[in-house]
């Protein structure tokens, strides 16, 4: 069996979107890449988390091709692999319709960085998408959603702001790897409900101060960031 931890770790990051109450049923999905590989790991469509191994995890190429699996991988595939040849840097790809971003997701608004939370992982608002047209839906509905994704991204770094908002659909989230992508769909969700309750007490909330917003998020990322214990590798 090819790239066992990899699917481990998909696996975890799968059964992670559950443990923290993200996913019902079958509903969402994580996936995995080896850039060294070109493949991508991700859940196979419709088996039970309480039952899925390391084996059900589906290899794909870039390509969508079955390289690896007996099982259909989830049929949001395309999507994942659009974010992968665009954005160079991620290593996984988390997708649930966790209810509160799902909340702004149909809402087609933006959440706005209303505090230190938001700004610790997301730098400025997380986006939502077009609205697809007839035709994107009609055809190739999944890859579509991916391109109206990186299209959403042209003039934003996906680095910094791990996360979007398909319009009427749900969030994508993403990561260093699928451990780190499943965490911020954790955390998005928890932004996502500390901003609707800001809304609910103050319906002319304004973002965070940009001076606030930058000295919570550049000093967990980048070349100045001291937050944390110095890594001893
Ligand atoms: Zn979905």
């Amino acid at each position: 069996m090819r790239l066992r931890s990899l699917r481990e770790q998909v696996l975890d990051a799968n059964l992670e979107l559950v443990r923290r109450g993200l996913v019902l049923y079958t509903f969402g999905n994580a996936s995995g890449i080896s850039r060294e590989d070109g493949l991508v790991a991700i859940k196979p469509s419709g088996v039970p988390y309480e039952t899925m191994r390391p084996e059900d995890i589906v290899i794909s190429d870039l390509d969508g091709k079955i390289v690896e699996g007996d099982l259909r991988p989830s049929s949001d595939l395309p999507t994942h692999l659009e974010l992968y040849k665009s954005f160079l840097n991620i290593g996984g790809v988390a997708h649930t319709h966790s209810e509160f971003a799902t909340a702004w997701a149909q809402a087609r608004t933006p959440i706005p960085c209303f505090g230190t939370t938001h700004a610790d992982y997301f730098y400025g608002p997380v986006p939502v998408t077009p609205q697809l047209t007839t035709e994107e839906i009609a055809t190739d509905y999944e890859k579509n959603t991916g391109v109206a994704i990186c299209r959403t991204f042209e003039g934003l770094d996906p680095d910094r702001v791990p996360a979007v908002l398909v319009a009427g659909h749900a969030p994508f989230c993403w990561g260093r790897t699928a451990t780190e992508a499943a965490h911020n769909a954790v955390i998005l969700e928890s932004v996502a409900r500390m901003a609707y309750y800001t809304v609910g007490i103050a319906p002319d909330a304004t973002p965070l101060p940009r001076a606030l917003h930058d000295k919570h998020f550049l000093r967990k990322h980048g070349k100045t960031a001291y937050y944390g214990q110095v890594s001893r590798k």
